[in-house]
């Protein structure tokens, strides 16, 4: 209940939980029509999370590379509520989702529980931090926007504090030590989006500091990039060189301080080394939301990775939950590419349902229908309905959903200095390409994915606005 929604007592409830990849791709395709549509999201928009790296260093504006819900809801063929709240609770047995307002401003009312027959799980993950001492505290993370937003601020007043007059050089070297924790794509598409920065603006800007800057990328495993093919590891980790970004391999991050970082380094050995600012990159783990829904089912959830869902993407031992995108536990990497193919998939497939849904009813009318009396008028309608009968139950059969099925369109990555990485799938084989060329296409595929002609016009002009005027270095 609640005077925004749109409720239909004839139709399903929908209830969609996230704003992300997954969820933004299923409420793309959905026919809205069928089901009473709820989204819950304590973001109301979704977040283009590949161009996150380059909001960082102010190559883009924050605004560009987000979307208002509302502005996919709003052009469906029938209303959907989207309301700004994080789910607090979900109960998998009376099927219900509590949610809570945890936004600053809060009205009489903030929070409620409501029913649903279906729930669409796609909650994402959150930063891991491995519990390491003084992550949460000393290091930026880069998953959300204001993660984003809170590094460019950093970054500049490391900057403008080691142009502060009188400070001493180690205190500007350590000031201008940039150092990302983490070389999966995150890692190393920050710490190229950082040189460029330093390369194209800094240069100018603050010439006199500008040479002192250093990058340290720490990677716990022997190599960066591992989803990547061997030579795209080593054409990033030569241009990284020519870009004078330290890869520091088989380096395990063992505490952040507010001026230091402690890495273990490949011969075992504790250093402490003096830096301005830690990016962690180091990956992502469950939130306490699916953590608590998975040990409501303890029988047929023991997957510690996330939620175990079947072919169909159905949440096992949960009647009505389907779970997309970096929440389940697959064999598929949780990127943007596998959850919105789920998305997509399940708009689909609750659409079938829908279907099902609707034959199973008017199959239950035809039964309730079935006449008692004797005579022969009474015996046609009983031959009459139970034929009607027989087609609904075959019908019902037909309606069958096929199994999600992955379809990898190929890995591409930024790494800085005009060169993107790119791993394309060619004729049941792969084709690895690198340089300007594929910076280009990385590009090219990043605004053609964008969702609407306003975020590609957005991005589109601030690449230009930097071509032209270079970034913008003022600190908010
Ligand atoms: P998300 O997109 O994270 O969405 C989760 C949604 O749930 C969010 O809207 C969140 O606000 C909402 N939510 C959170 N808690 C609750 C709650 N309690 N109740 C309700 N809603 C909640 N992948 C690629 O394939 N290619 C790339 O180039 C790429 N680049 C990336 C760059 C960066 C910097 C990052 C961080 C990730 C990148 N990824 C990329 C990975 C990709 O972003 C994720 O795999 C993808 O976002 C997963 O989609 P999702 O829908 O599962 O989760
Ligand atoms: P990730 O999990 O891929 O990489 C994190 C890295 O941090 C790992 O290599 C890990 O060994 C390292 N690490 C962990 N703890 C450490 C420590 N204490 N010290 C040093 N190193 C440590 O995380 P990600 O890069 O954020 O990527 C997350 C997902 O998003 C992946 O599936 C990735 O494919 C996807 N993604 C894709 C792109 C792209 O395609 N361009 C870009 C960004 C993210």
């Amino acid at each position: 209940p609640g005077a925004q929604l749109p409720f239909d007592p004839e139709k399903k409830t929908l209830v969609v939980l996230g704003s992300g990849w997954g969820a933004t791709s299923l409420l793309t395709t959905l026919d809205t029509t069928d089901y009473n549509v709820v989204v819950i999201s304590p973001k109301n928009f979704f977040l283009f999370t590949p161009l996150l790296p380059s909001v960082a260093v102010g190559t883009l504006n924050p605004r560009s590379i987000i979307q208002p819900t509302r502005y996919i809801t709003r052009h469906k063929a029938r209303a959907v509520s989207v309301i700004e709240a994080e789910a607090s609770d979900v109960d998998p047995i009376n099927k219900t989702v509590s949610f809570i307002d945890n936004s600053e401003i809060k009205g009489a009312t903030s929070s409620t529980t409501i029913k649903y027959d279906y729930l669409v799980y796609a909650v994402g993950a959150e930063v891991q931090t491995f519990n390491i001492p003084g992550v949460k505290e000393h290091a930026v993370f880069m998953k959300e926007l204001a993660d984003a937003e809170r590094m460019q601020r950093e970054f500049m007043d490391c900057l403008e504090t080691a142009a502060f007059p009188g400070q001493s050089p180690e205190e500007i070297d350590r000031l201008l030590h940039m150092v990302v924790v983490g070389g999966g794509p995150t890692g190393v598409e920050l710490s190229g989006e950082l040189h460029d920065f330093l390369e194209d603006d800094l240069k100018s800007w603050y010439p006199e500091l500008a040479g002192r800057i250093k990058i340290s990328l720490v990677e716990a495993m022997p190599s960066v990039l591992p989803m990547f093919s061997k030579q795209l590891i080593q054409y990033t980790e030569s241009t990284f060189k020519e870009s004078k970004i330290d890869i520091l391999t088989k380096t395990m991050v063992k505490e952040v301080k507010e001026k230091a970082v402690v890495l273990q380094m490949p011969d075992k050995s504790i250093v402490e080394v003096p830096c301005g600012m830690v990016v962690w990159a180091a990956g992502n783990k469950n939130r306490q939301i699916t953590q608590d829904l998975i040990s409501k089912l303890p029988a047929e959830q023991t997957n510690r990775r996330g939620i175990d869902v079947d072919d169909h993407l159905r949440m096992k031992g949960a009647e009505g939950i389907f779970a997309i995108g970096d929440c389940t536990a697959t064999s598929y990497a949780p990127t943007a590419q596998v959850a919105s193919q789920q998305g997509a998939y399940l708009a689909r497939v609750l659409q079938q349902l829908a279907k099902k849904d609707a034959l199973a009813a008017n199959l239950q009318t035809l039964e309730a229908e079935k006449v008692e009396e004797v005579g022969e008028e009474a015996q046609q309608r009983k031959n009459k309905l139970e034929r009607e009968i027989k087609l609904a139950q075959s019908q019902i059969a037909k309606v069958n959903p096929r199994p999600f099925q992955y379809s990898h369109q190929g890995s591409l990555a930024y790494i800085g200095s005009d060169r993107a990485i790119a791993d394309l799938p060619f004729m049941n084989g792969n084709v690895a390409t690198a340089g300007v060329a594929t910076y280009l296409f990385w590009r090219s595929a990043y605004l053609s994915t964008l969702f609407s002609l306003r975020n590609r016009t957005l991005v589109a002009t601030d690449w230009l606005k930097v071509k032209l005027f270079g970034r913008d270095v003022s600190r908010e």
